[in-house]
């Protein structure tokens, strides 16, 4: 305008030209004219292209005053928002805001609006609006002072940035679960970046990495191998995949790493994973070790199928156990009762080792004995820390033994030994996978043991069947010569007894052989009996008391003749004279055990003395007999009592005998309660002593008269017995056997009869009942005498011996039983026992 002024005011100073100059005037004018029309063109123009930019820009624009009317929106706004611009433009913003957005929305954006108004610039925000998340900024022009909004819809691109951001969460978490982790090497520009799972895993700060941190964490040996991998991928392209150890920069762990990487040749970039493999690695140890342990215990066992010998088993076994644990030493103790006894050492034990070593009592070892009452491996990390007994000390102290551990043995749920296995001079942990190779290792040696026992039993018991078939053998080979003997003697004096020819002299003599004889034959079958009746447990007790002086004093008088015909000097010793002696025992067994004892003295005494007799011991009785013959050496002493045994001297073996004299004293002894055993020497005699218990030793003043059986009168004169016996020899046995007594004997030849006869005399002292008869059998007598008369004894007469007749007999009410066959001195010391 300033222009077009100054040129009217050239025009009044020159009036004379005023045509021309209006004309120039005009022609200004058009020129200013055109001028104004060139610039409303350019800005309609700029106008058009702002108008154009405002509708066809992506974000929604709004325009208004700086007091908040809305004074313009563009299309795309309507089309973010979806309303109308109709509903906005010429609306304060306050309002609209008010009407559109949601509570908690407009809460957000009206301070915001307020400090916009205020003319303060705000930072961009976001605010929902329907299904959508837009992004508003506000620009504020002061010169103009107007608003211009610009409205974004990110519901989109924040919906991809979340998912975004959860899958990476997810990738992290993967990385982390799995002890992973990713990198990239940008060779150009030496970058390093890491992912949060390869940061942590080097230990190294985060992205991007120092590279030569990283390069710091493999360990020495481990570089090599790494470099060549690295010089390959990068070189040749050859994949990388290696595993290494790394010691990590920040906490200075070592683990193990699994790596895999890639080369991007074009861009110059290494791609790689790693991962913690340390878990995986030591899984794999464990295995191989475990491996390792099956092979060497596989071995063990496959060796001791190589032998049965325990000692070499057991050697193997305790070897294997120190190999396979990496110890130095270690023993075995098998346990009986409270007593180890060391079955091997490793190393060997030496010579001059203690005797402690071999043989041990379990209390003076605490240490052995905690692992055997509670079945369970004790474990002594330093033996010197502990509480030592001096035989402890002394093995810790010989051995220096530090750490140690107790591994009970068991066989058949009961330990019976205890493996030791220590370090010498050195202290040692025991890990849980030691403590259970040493319990397999013990329970290997456990069965060992077990089956070494049974073996050595089994050997045992072969030698004993072996020794057992020899003395059969033997045993027949004699028993048919002692049967022979007086078979022969029998048959052969019987033929002569009816010679018309024989004086009376030899008749005599013959009779007297030939009764010998059927001794001989009796004591033979009545020894064979005896020791099956032993062997078979069938040898039951019949206690009742016993005066045991006089007992001796029969054993005197019976085996007097055969001392003298020897020329021998035989003797009662040792015995309380003084008084009756009463023991309650079973009588017969123990006249028994005398008379095998004495027969022997003087069958084995060719000079000298025998001497037999008793001493009272407390709660037992201990008898004696004693010779001064041939004796016995030291190594036959303990084998005199097996069956058959007799002592081979095969050229002079000329005393008679079964073998079976003493087992049947031992058995008979040991039935009673006691022992028996001997003293001997070669040449000088010997002693054989045997006990019996007497918890009722009693005492009674002795019957001058009962004493000695000289004194003692016979007292049977009237007496009167009936023998019941079908069969015609065993009456006329008994008869005989009875002829010098002086009793009144008669016979009932049943059962019937006895009773009928008893039933006519009561006053019968004794009836002497066989048990098989006809018409009636003993066991039905002897009830209905003891009806009659309940008092009377009754004695049991029969060649029956099985027990349950016996126990009939008894039952019924027999006194006594005589097994047949029985000789004259055992039938007249029952007879005597009940006629008094
Ligand atoms: P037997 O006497 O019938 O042979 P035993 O069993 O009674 O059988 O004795 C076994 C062996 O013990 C005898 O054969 C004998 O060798 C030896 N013996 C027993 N007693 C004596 C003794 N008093 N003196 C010497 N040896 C004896």
């Amino acid at each position: 305008m300033g222009k077009i002024k100054s040129k009217y005011s050239d025009n009044e100073s020159n009036e004379n030209e005023s045509d021309a100059g209006l004309k120039h005037q005009i022609a200004i004018l058009k020129e200013q004219l055109e001028e104004l029309r060139k610039v409303e063109e350019n800005l309609r123009e700029s106008e058009e292209n702002f108008r154009d930019i405002f509708e066809t820009v992506e974000e929604g624009i709004a325009y208004g005053t700086l007091r908040g009317k809305v004074l313009s929106i563009n299309k795309n706004l309507e089309k973010i928002i979806g309303i109308p611009g109709e509903k906005i433009v010429g609306r304060n913003i306050m309002r609209v805001s008010k009407d559109l957005l949601s509570l908690e929305n407009f809460n957000i954006v009206i301070p915001l609006l307020h400090d916009v108004v205020r003319g303060n610039p705000i930072r961009p925000f976001e605010v929902r609006f329907r299904e959508k998340l837009l992004e508003v900024s506000v620009s504020i022009n002061n010169r103009t002072r107007r608003l211009t909004g610009t409205i974004r819809d990110v519901t989109e691109s924040r919906k991809i940035q979340n998912e975004l951001k959860i899958s990476e969460t997810r990738l992290r978490r993967a990385e982390l679960a799995s002890k992973s982790g990713n990198w990239e090497l940008h060779l150009k520009t030496g970058t390093m970046i890491g992912s949060e799972g390869a940061v942590m895993l080097y230990g190294v700060k985060g992205s991007p990495i120092d590279i030569s941190e990283v390069q710091k964490v493999p360990l020495p040996d481990c570089r090599p191998m790494m470099d060549k991998a690295l010089d390959d991928l990068i070189k040749h392209g050859k994949p990388y995949d290696i595993e290494f150890k790394i010691k990590k920069a920040d906490t200075g762990e070592i683990i193990d790493i699994h790596s895999i990487a890639e080369y991007d040749r074009e861009n110059e970039i290494l791609f790689g994973s790693i991962q913690d493999i340390t878990e995986r690695k030591r899984a794999e140890r464990v295995i191989m070790r475990n491996n390792r342990d099956l092979a060497q215990l596989l071995q063990i066992t496959m060796e001791l199928l190589e032998t049965v010998e325990r000692k070499e088993v057991l050697k193997r076994i305790l070897e294997g156990a120190i190999r396979l644990i990496e110890l130095d030493t270690g023993v075995i103790y098998h346990l009986n009762d409270d007593t180890l006894r060391l079955e091997v050492t490793v190393p060997p034990i030496p010579d001059n080792y203690p005797e402690e070593f071999r043989k041990a009592d379990v209390n003076r070892h605490p240490h052995i004995k905690k692992a055997i009452i509670s079945n369970t491996p004790v474990i002594v990390y330093n033996i010197y820390d502990e509480e030592l007994t001096p035989e402890e000390k002394l093995i810790a102290d010989k051995k220096d033994l530090h750490s140690m551990i107790y591994i009970p043995l068991t066989a058949n749920k009961q330990v019976i030994g205890v493996l030791i296995l220590g370090t010498v001079s050195r202290a040692y942990e025991f890990s849980d996978r030691e403590i259970r190779l040493s319990r397999t290792i013990s329970n290997i040696a456990s069965i060992t043991i077990e089956n070494s026992l049974l073996f050595d039993n089994l050997i045992v018991a072969k030698n004993k069947a072996e020794e057992s078939d020899r003395l059969k053998t033997a045993f027949l080979h004699n028993i048919s010569h002692e049967i022979r003997t007086p078979l022969n003697a029998i048959i052969g004096f019987s033929g002569f007894l009816d010679q018309p020819d024989l004086l009376e002299e030899e008749r005599k003599e013959y009779i007297d052989i030939i009764f010998q004889s059927n001794n001989q034959l009796l004591t033979i079958i009545n020894d064979i009996l005896n020791i099956s009746h032993i062997e078979t447990g069938q040898a039951k007790l019949k206690i009742a008391p016993v005066d045991i002086n006089r007992m001796l004093n029969n054993l005197h008088r019976q085996f007097l003749p055969e001392a003298e015909r020897k020329d021998l000097s035989f003797r009662i010793g040792k015995h309380r004279s003084d008084c009756k002696a009463i023991v309650e025992t079973d009588e017969s067994k123990l006249i028994q055990i005398m008379s095998n004892l004495i027969s022997n003295a003087l069958k084995f005494t060719a000079s000298g003395y025998v001497e037999f007799g008793y001493e009272c011991r407390g709660d037992h009785v201990e008898f004696y007999v004693e010779d001064s013959g041939i004796g016995i050496a030291a190594e036959e002493q303990e084998r005199v009592f097996d069956r058959f045994y007799q002592i081979d001297k095969t050229e002079s073996r000329n005393y008679g005998g079964t073998g079976l004299g003493l087992p049947i004293s031992k058995g008979f002894t040991e039935l009673l309660g006691g022992r028996i055993w001997l003293k001997s020497e070669i040449n000088r005699g010997s002693s054989f002593y045997f006990t019996i218990p007497c918890s009722r030793f009693k005492v009674e003043a002795a019957a001058e008269t009962e004493s000695t059986p000289a004194a003692k009168p016979e007292t049977s004169a009237l007496k009167s017995i009936l023998v019941a016996e079908d069969e015609e020899s065993n009456f006329a046995l008994i008869a005989t056997m009875l002829k010098h007594k002086n009793y009144h004997i008669t016979r009932a030849r049943n059962g019937q009869e006895a009773v009928d006869i008893f039933r006519k005399n009561t006053g019968t002292d004794l009836i002497l009942m066989d048990i098989k008869m006809p018409l009636m059998d003993g066991f039905e007598a002897a009830t209905e005498i003891l009806q009659i008369k309940p008092n009377v004894p009754i004695v049991a007469q029969s060649a029956y011996v099985h027990q349950s007749d016996k126990a009939l007999a008894i039952e019924i009410g027999f006194v006594d039983y005589l097994a047949k066959p029985f000789d004259k001195q055992q039938l007249i010391s029952v007879v005597e026992k009940y006629i008094k």
